[in-house]
């Protein structure tokens, strides 16, 4: 049986377990999350993330110095950071006009006893200038995606200018990733069954009882997933990418149901990267500097949920937005999703700088919190998805520059 398909009927027994548990034996489902599903899901997590910071150094300092040339390094960021930037704007226009179209917040709840702690989230300026580390040692054991991905292509192109005289140092960054690569695909054997407790464990505790009045808003947000994922990534992949849409989502899929079970962005990179590489063709010096920026900054599916949580909250507690508004809700969503951490539940944190932009009450996130669970997987999937979308399509525009030639010489 293929990797992918044991993937799945992990997944899907683990919802079937989970909700059955929590609807017929609550009480032996605490025990069997405790010492089963719970473990079970912790100890995937761990093996993949011990592996995410070891990864985004060696794959982009290697990417970086593969690719030598300060110009072709500036022209692939350019172009990643334009579709980060179109897409997710598009992405949010979509949740908009959708939360407008359905109304999600017109039915009838009162957000009288809707509590919610706000959390600070970080400002826009400290975000970027934070992203060159004072000590990369701390980035590192701290996990600090941006900071890293700022050293490691420092020190990439440091060795693609010194070349014969850091040689060894080249050859060990290579057999260094070699080692991350062959561990990756160890751990993805033992996925089907984090999968089962990852799934197992969240639907258990959730149940159902918490979706319903809100099945409205679940039901938006997931049109907009969908349609994002179908048009955009679709046309984007198939006219720029010049690949078949199917191709890619079955070649992706495997990536998509790890995001899923883990929602984190950054957890699922290392197997993001090895199926974009593997499944979609996509040459290494692009995977390596693409996906690990994308699991980063590009959030689309975060960025839909922003954008209808923001319009079903003003709908709720019964503000008009103006245009202008709306303009500052696509902005902010924007700098929000990018400053979202790829980690369980940020994005809701994040929101509650949207709200504040426009004025709403950040309670309102108490409203939506207790379904986020779910949500937060879906949009996950989309989030990495977009980041693999995104790499497709650099990689089909750099073809003429001779990448597969350059993703040879870092494999010789
Ligand atoms: N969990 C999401 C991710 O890792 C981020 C979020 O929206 O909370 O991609």
């Amino acid at each position: 049986m293929k990797l992918t398909t044991k993937i799945f009927i992990g997944l899907i027994l683990g919802a079937i377990v989970g909700l059955g548990l929590h609807l017929a034996a609550p009480d032996l489902f605490s025990t069997l999350d405790a010492y089963v599903f719970g473990p079970l899901g912790t100890v995937f997590l761990n093996l993949i993330k011990m592996l995410v910071v070891p990864i985004v150094f060696f794959s982009i300092t290697l990417g970086t110095a593969s690719l030598g040339d300060p110009k072709k390094l500036g022209r692939i960021g350019g172009k990643t950071i334009a579709f980060f930037l179109v897409t997710t704007t598009i992405a949010i226009s979509i949740a908009i006009s959708l939360a407008y179209l359905f109304q999600p917040g017109s039915v009838d709840i009162n957000p009288a006893g809707a509590e919610y702690e706000a959390q600070e989230a970080p400002g826009v300026v400290e975000t970027f200038t934070n992203i060159i580390p004072t000590n990369p040692i701390q980035a590192m054991t701290e996990g600090n995606m941006l900071q890293i991905i700022a050293f490691a292509i420092f020190i990439g192109f440091a060795l693609a200018m010194l070349g014969k005289k850091t040689e060894g140092i080249y050859k060990l960054v290579e057999q260094g990733n070699e080692i991350m690569m062959f561990l990756v695909n160890l751990i993805m054997r033992f996925a089907p069954y984090g999968a089962f407790g990852l799934l197992a464990s969240a639907i258990g505790t959730m149940g159902i009882d918490g979706m319903k009045g809100m099945a409205m808003y679940m039901f938006v947000v997931i049109l907009g997933l969908v349609i994002h994922a179908i048009v955009t990534y679709g046309s984007a992949v198939a006219f720029l990418g010049k690949m078949n849409p199917i191709k890619f989502a079955k070649g992706f899929f495997p990536a998509m149901t790890v995001g899923f079970s883990t929602s984190s962005s950054s957890s699922t990179l290392p197997i993001s990267m090895k199926t974009a590489q593997e499944n979609l063709n996509v040459p290494k010096p692009v995977s390596s500097f693409v996906q690990p920026l994308g699991a980063t900054i590009n959030m689309d599916g975060t960025a839909i949920m922003q954008g209808v949580a923001t319009i079903f909250i003003a709908q709720v507690y019964g503000s008009d937005l103006s245009f202008a508004q709306l303009v500052m809700v696509v902005l902010t969503a924007v700098l929000a999703s990018i400053g979202t951490a790829g980690v369980p539940g940020v994005g809701l944190i994040m929101l509650a700088m949207v709200l504040n932009q426009v004025s709403l009450p950040v309670e309102g996130i108490a409203l939506i919190i207790g379904i986020d669970r779910l949500l937060d997987m879906l949009r996950t999937s989309l989030n990495i998805t977009g980041d693999a979308a995104c790499a497709v399509v650099v990689a089909e525009s750099e073809r003429k520059y001779g990448i597969d030639e350059d993703a040879k010489r870092m494999e010789a």
